[in-house]
Order: structure tokens, then C-alpha cells, then sequence
């Protein structure tokens, strides 16, 4: 039976941070809709193209759009052991359809966890950050500085700050994505029993033990 998990958490949580390694240590795919809009963006497509700007602004990119890119994504052969999700769904719209995607390949998502932490913590942590060109390996100048200076230990390619990685884009995508947006979704997901809450404000290792230890859990009760 495929594993299909959910990471919840403000822009800046550390989720894909987590996700990178959990999605490798389990043989999961990490699926992260930024990541992939960013590569449309580059790629210069036509949803590249619409996203840019929206993106740029701190905003959620229309649910149609996201939906599309996600279904698409969901027919990928490496899916079939299992998915983490990593920033989708972001609304309400986005988790029914999910469900519906996931119930017509006789599925369901295991579990929902939420990183919990403050809006301070989020902007250090954001305005910090750097991602490498190639695969977007995450950095952070402070809590998780490269090796050698603006440069990518895993693949060699040049480390840069996001534009949308701004104090006040920032405070944008944390109300409009987080506090406003998400909420319903949390909801939706508590109702059905899903969701469990993780102290994301420690330090990355002690993440990584609270998350194993809550994805290990969930192994026993399956
Ligand atoms: P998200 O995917 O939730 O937006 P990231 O994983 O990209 O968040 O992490 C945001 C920034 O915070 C990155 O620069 C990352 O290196 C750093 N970071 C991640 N987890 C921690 C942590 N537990 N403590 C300190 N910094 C962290
Ligand atoms: P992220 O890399 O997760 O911080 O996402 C970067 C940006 O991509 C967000 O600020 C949104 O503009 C857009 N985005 C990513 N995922 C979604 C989603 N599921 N729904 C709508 N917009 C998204």
C-alpha cells in the first residue's frame, strides 16, 4: 500500500528541508509545487509565464492552474510507492480535489503534519535562505551555511536569494498563504482525523527526530 504524506507549515517552516531527506530515506516522492512552478518559470512555459508575476507578489497561484501541474505530476511512475507532499494543497479547492485524484487510484492520504512556528522565526529563516540553481538544495547563510560561499555542496551550482524571500513579500505569503488559506485545509483534515502537530521552531536535527519518530507511528499502526 503506497505511504502518502502531507507537510503543512508556513513559507519557511523547513519543510522541504525535511522533506529532501524523508523523501529519500523512505523511497517517497518529494513533491513540491514551488519547486516545480520555479522550473516553469525558468523554463519560460506558458504556466511559468502566468505564475512570474503572481509568485513574485507573495500570492497562490489559481487552484485550476495548480490542480493541472499536480495531476499531471500524480502519473509519474515514481509516485506509486508512495508521495510527500510538500506545499499542496495550499486551499480548500486544492485538497478536494486530492482526494478525489487519490480515491480514483484507490488511495488516501496517511497523515497530515503541521509545522508550528512563529512568524519572527520565519522571516530569520526566510531572509537566510539561499537555493542552489540546479536542484534546489536549501541553505541558510546562518543556521545552514554551505561549505565554500555561494556554492552548492551537493552539485556545485551557485547558491541565490529568492525574490520572493523579502521581508514584505514574506509577510504577504504568511497571511494570504498561511493564515488565511490554510486554515480551512488544517480543518478540513482534522476532521477526518488526519493531522498531527510538529514543534518546528527547533533546531533541524531535532526537527528530523520529532518527524521520524511521528512517521515511524504511523508504520506501526498501518
Ligand atoms: P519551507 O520549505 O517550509 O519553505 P525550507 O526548508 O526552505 O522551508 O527552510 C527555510 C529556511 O530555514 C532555509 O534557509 C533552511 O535552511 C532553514 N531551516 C530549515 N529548518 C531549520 C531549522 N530547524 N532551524 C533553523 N533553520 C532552518
Ligand atoms: P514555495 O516554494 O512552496 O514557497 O512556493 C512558492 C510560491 O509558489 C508560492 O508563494 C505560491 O505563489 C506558489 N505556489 C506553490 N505551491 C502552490 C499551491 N499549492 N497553490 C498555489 N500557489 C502555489
Amino acid at each position: 500500500m503506497p505511504l502518502d504524506l502531507i507537510l503543512m507549515g508556513p513559507p519557511g517552516a523547513g519543510k522541504g528541508t525535511q522533506a529532501a531527506r524523508i523523501a529519500s530515506e523512505r523511497g517517497l516522492a518529494h513533491i513540491a509545487t514551488g519547486d516545480m512552478l520555479r522550473a516553469a518559470v525558468r523554463d519560460g512555459t506558458p504556466l511559468g509565464q502566468e505564475a512570474e508575476a503572481i509568485m513574485a507578489r507573495g500570492d497562490l497561484v489559481p487552484d485550476d492552474l495548480i490542480i493541472a501541474m499536480f495531476r499531471e505530476r500524480l502519473s509519474a511512475p515514481d509516485t506509486e510507492p508512495g508521495v510527500l507532499l510538500d506545499g499542496f494543497p495550499r486551499t480548500s479547492a486544492q485538497a478536494e480535489a486530492l482526494d478525489g485524484m487519490l480515491e480514483g487510484l484507490d488511495r488516501h492520504i496517511a497523515s497530515v503534519i503541521v509545522f508550528e512556528i512563529e512568524l519572527e522565526e520565519l522571516v530569520r529563516r526566510l531572509s537566510g535562505r539561499r537555493v542552489c540553481r540546479a536542484s534546489e538544495h536549501v541553505y541558510h547563510v546562518d543556521f545552514h551555511p554551505p561549505k565554500a560561499d555561494g556554492v552548492c555542496d551537493e552539485d556545485g551550482s551557485e547558491l541565490y536569494q529568492r525574490d520572493d524571500d523579502q521581508p514584505d513579500v514574506i509577510r504577504t505569503r504568511f497571511q494570504k498563504q498561511w493564515v488565511e488559506a490554510a486554515a480551512p485545509v488544517i480543518e478540513y483534515y482534522r476532521g477526518h482525523g488526519l493531522v498531527s502537530n510538529l514543534d518546528a521552531a527547533q533546531p533541524r536535527e531535532q526537527v528530523a527526530a520529532e518527524l521520524d519518530g511521528l512517521l515511524d507511528g504511523l508504520g506501526q499502526r498501518a
